[in-house]
């Protein structure tokens, strides 16, 4: 819960000045701190989402090196357990499968599934540990983790857009530098935090198109 607080903490504080300052002062047309408001709902609502979603947990198994009955039902597959027990091979149709051991949940993991040191569990598609958010992104909550980096962008680039805006407007009228400070500072938060975030979006939509996972 730590990592998640903090992330709220770190996203909300400045946003929410930033929109308070906005109303208040009444610097830009108020259709402009509502848009703030808008993207922030929506970059909690699919935090959240990515956050209580179960990422594609296997349940430990009582018993050792469990595998998957229906798998091995399939007519024409052939299953073969390595004599220390660490690989079940599954072959058939012309293909051959290794599946690895985990000593931890005590089952042979399906593929593309990873054993998540931080949490103690077999994810299914595992992609990540978020440290962020102190949640897995896997198989059923990769979509809400994209949701959320996408709808972060598009936040901090309409919060480094109001910034912009109020600064060049209050700099025009000739204000001090103190009328304005706050935007420089969440203006040069958002451009920094914005221009990470489009990196790491751009690298998901990369594996995403490629059919890859972080691992
Ligand atoms: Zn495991
Ligand atoms: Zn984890």
């Amino acid at each position: 819960m730590v990592p998640l607080l903090l992330t709220l903490v770190l996203l909300e504080a400045p946003t929410l000045a930033l929109v308070c300052q906005l109303l208040v002062r009444q610097l830009l047309p108020s259709l402009l701190p509502a848009l703030l408001i808008l993207l922030d709902l929506l970059a909690l609502a699919s935090l959240f989402a990515c956050v209580y979603t179960d990422p594609g947990v296997l349940p430990q198994s009582v018993n050792n090196y469990e595998w998957s009955e229906e798998l091995l039902e399939l007519p024409g597959v052939n299953h073969q357990v390595r004599p220390d027990h660490s690989y079940l091979c599954v072959s058939g149709w012309g293909l051959g499968v290794m599946h690895k051991y985990c000593v931890e949940c005590h089952l042979y993991r399906p593929l593309r599934t990873i054993h998540c040191r931080v949490c103690n569990h077999c994810v299914e598609r595992y992609d990540h540990h978020c440290p962020w958010l102190g949640v897995c992104i896997g198989k059923y909550n990769y979509r809400y983790f994209l949701a959320f980096l996408a709808t972060l962008n598009l936040l901090m680039l309409a919060v480094l857009g109001c910034c912009i805006a109020v600064v060049v407007m209050q700099a025009q009228q000739g204000s001090g530098v103190l009328a304005y400070l706050l935007e420089i500072i969440v203006g040069a938060a958002a451009l920094g935090f914005g221009a990470a975030l489009m990196k790491l979006l751009a690298y998901h939509f990369e594996l995403l198109r490629s059919g890859l996972t972080t691992n």
